[in-house]
């Protein structure tokens, strides 16, 4: 039985209850609707439910998009595709696992089973002084119209950390006539995917398309100036910008599932299946650590929500992820990357570099472990990328 103030809330059944609208969420309801077109379903999210593509946020620049434009579909039209209810700007604020109810405001809502499908949260480095609040970060569709209005009154940002989407957003927004600075404690950009010589290719190629690079230091102060900002970093150096967008990663929104007793590790904790601790719950996409790994890209979730679909339909489906390369959207040198399961060592070959009077413009690296050649992972840019589907093929042939 379902209680509640709100008539959104009543129902008949309980019903698969999705919480989170993102591609994670969405993804597992239209998989469920072509296995089960009667299954009760709703979904609910915090934000408007609007259907987009995140991914286009770090380069709709070049698209030519306003943040206006990248949304594909809202949430009443999803509801009428979906045959569901989308309950947008409601927040779950609780769970209660032993009577399988999720808790929004006053109101109640009985599940049958419940998909946590609730993203990650920015992380944010401590910066001292007065304009540190005015840091932005650029982590869903709203965030991006915000950060997109101040662009207007701006000529230069300054992007702290040379990750994936700070290279993207960097490319991004040099290409669209913007001074890009770009800053990373580490010694060269994408320091968490790819060895440096790798992430050196790259440097060389955002900074000829007019990215200024500050390697190995970090923003320590922030101040107000009558123009923008005064960075100061952890090296003495000091820079200025209108703007300065933060992407330094991201963090699994656990809260929800930790207040619920549900078992945490990095992310929501769940096995092979994306079953969590608590019993016909389940989690997927960027709040989750599936079998021990949190994988907050767009392929793990499409592979994900397939079997999880199936799961909840009864036809209970573990998911077996195939080779995943990640695209970095970044045309100065776009790279394809697929990030070692294991240790390896990496090799190098194909680079025309800067020495050569050509910044990269083809590098294939390779990780392989050290007994037997295996190959573990990749790192392709430039021309070299047209080799992805022989280097999955290879993976794909001979699983570590
Ligand atoms: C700028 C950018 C560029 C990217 N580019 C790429 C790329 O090129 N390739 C790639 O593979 N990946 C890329 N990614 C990563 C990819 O987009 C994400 O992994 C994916 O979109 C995450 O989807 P999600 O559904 O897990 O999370 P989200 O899209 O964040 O959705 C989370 C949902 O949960 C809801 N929610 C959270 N808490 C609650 C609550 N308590 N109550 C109700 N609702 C709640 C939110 O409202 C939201 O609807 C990029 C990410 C960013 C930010």
């Amino acid at each position: 039985m379902n209680k509640g103030k709100n008539s959104d809330f009543e129902a008949n059944a309980p019903a698969v209850v999705i919480v989170g609208t993102g591609l994670a969420g969405y993804t597992v309801a239209r998989e469920l609707r072509k296995l089960d077109s009667t299954v009760p379903l709703v979904l609910i999210s915090e934000d408007d439910g609007c259907f987009y593509s995140k991914p286009t946020l770090s380069n709709a620049l070049a698209m030519k998009k306003q943040a206006s434009e990248l949304a594909v579909s809202d949430a009443r039209t999803m509801a009428a595709q979906l045959n569901a209810r989308v309950l947008a700007h409601s927040v779950v604020e609780r769970i209660d696992v032993e009577r399988h109810e999720v808790v929004v405001g006053e109101n109640t809502l009985q599940y049958r089973q419940l998909v946590l499908a609730l993203g990650a949260d920015a992380r944010r480095i401590p910066v001292a002084g007065d304009g540190a609040a005015d840091i932005l970060s650029v982590n869903n569709l709203s965030d991006y119209a915000q950060f997109r209005g101040r662009l207007r009154e701006a000529g230069s940002v300054a992007i702290l950390g040379a990750g994936l989407i700070g290279c993207e957003f960097a490319n991004d927004l040099a290409l669209a006539g913007y001074r890009v600075s770009l800053l990373d404690p580490a010694a060269a950009p994408l320091s968490r995917l790819v060895p440096g010589t790798v992430g050196n290719a790259l440097a060389a190629a955002l900074g000829k398309h007019g990215v200024n690079l500050h390697l190995g230091t970090s923003v320590t102060e922030m101040t107000r100036t009558q123009q923008g900002y005064r960075l100061t970093c952890s090296n003495g150096e000091s820079l200025s910008a209108d703007l300065v967008l933060s992407a330094i990663g991201l963090a699994p929104r656990t809260g929800l599932a930790a207040r619920a007793g549900i078992a945490i590790d990095n992310g929501v904790r769940t096995d092979a299946w994306c079953r969590t601790s608590a019993p016909d719950v389940f989690a997927l996409g960027d709040c989750a650590a599936i079998d021990g790994k949190v994988q907050p890209y767009v392929l793990p979730i499409m592979h994900a929500a397939r079997a999880l679909a199936r799961t909840l339909s009864g036809n209970e489906t573990r998911v077996d992820f195939p080779v995943m390369p990640v695209t970095v959207k970044t045309p100065a040198l776009p790279a394809v990357i697929v990030t070692p399961a294991g240790e390896g060592e990496w090799r190098v070959d194909g680079v025309e570099s800067e020495a050569s009077g050509v910044a990269a413009a083809a590098l294939r690296a390779v990780c392989e472990s050290p007994p037997d050649r295996k190959l573990l992972g990749f790192a392709l840019l430039g021309q070299a990328t047209a080799g992805k589907a022989e280097l999955i093929k290879a993976m794909a042939a001979a699983p570590v």
